[in-house]
């Protein structure tokens, strides 16, 4: 169960080598969608010399308008691991539905979007598959509700469950989203499993991710994901809210003064 008082010790989420929880602190960066071979490796290589311990890019996108690019698909998760073979980073990719299960064998953490939180048969699928999940706070969903998507995935069996803040969509329109920042020291409270927090589809603004990043750090958070691109004006996806490559390494250059690493 996910519930603290059921099962009192910190659940560790093993990925290749990092640990997610127990004081450890992964950032996770690179961009919303891998767009091309060239871009993922110069993202994936820079960001792991700044730092990063695992490296994320999207293959398949859930877009607001279907007119909107939706990633690389199969060609996405090949050039993602061609990156993760170049730089030895493990990698994060969302799934879209359960149907795609097979082709997310050699990616090391399956993320389960804020669009997918609810989905109940994916939740399942992913409880019965044996990888670690990345699972995403719902755009409207309270803590209870996530906590309730997590239980789905530890109850078929799945207990390398990360949790994510990344923000809910408020009366407040200045930001993307609104980083809840309680959520921390709750999700951390109510259950065992790692917190991290994504201050970039919470701000939707690239100048806040960093003060959103120093504000989880002093909250509790287990780690981070930055969306980071090496040409963010470009970006096919969540350009606005890119750290550019040399921002990303002045981040962690901030974080490195306040957080021991491993
Ligand atoms: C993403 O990580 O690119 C993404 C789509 O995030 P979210 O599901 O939190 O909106
Ligand atoms: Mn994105």
């Amino acid at each position: 169960a996910v519930n603290r008082t059921i099962h009192p010790e910190d659940t560790l989420v093993k990925v290749n080598g990092v640990t997610f929880g127990e004081g450890m602190f992964q950032v996770i960066a690179g961009p919303c969608s891998v767009e091309s071979e060239e871009q993922i490796i110069e993202v994936a290589r820079s960001v792991k010399a700044s730092g990063a311990t695992l490296l994320r890019g999207g293959a398949f996108k859930p877009r607001t308008s279907p007119y909107a690019f939706m990633g690389l698909h199969e060609d996405g998760l090949r050039l993602l691991l061609k990156a993760k073979k170049e730089t030895g980073l493990p990698v994060v990719t969302e799934i879209m539905n359960q149907t795609q299960l097979s082709l997310f064998e050699e990616i090391d953490v399956i993320q389960i979007g804020a669009r997918n939180m609810q989905n109940f048969d994916l939740l399942r699928a992913v409880g019965r598959f044996n990888k670690p999940v990345l699972l995403k706070r719902g755009l409207a969903n309270t803590l209870e509700e996530l906590l309730m998507s997590a239980e789905y995935i530890l109850s078929a069996g799945n207990s390398q469950v990360i949790l994510c803040e990344r923000g809910i969509r408020t009366f407040e329109t200045a930001t993307r989203n609104t980083l809840d920042l309680s959520a921390i020291p709750l999700l951390k409270q109510k259950s065992h499993l790692p917190v991290i927090v994504d201050p970039s589809h919470a701000a939707g603004l690239r100048n806040l991710v960093t003060p959103l990043a120093r504000a989880a750090v002093a909250a509790g958070a287990d780690g981070l994901m930055i969306e980071t691109h090496n040409d963010p004006s470009r970006a096919l996806c969540d350009g606005a809210q890119s750290l550019d490559l040399e921002q990303f390494s002045n981040l962690m250059a901030d974080l490195k003064r306040r957080i021991a690493f491993e």
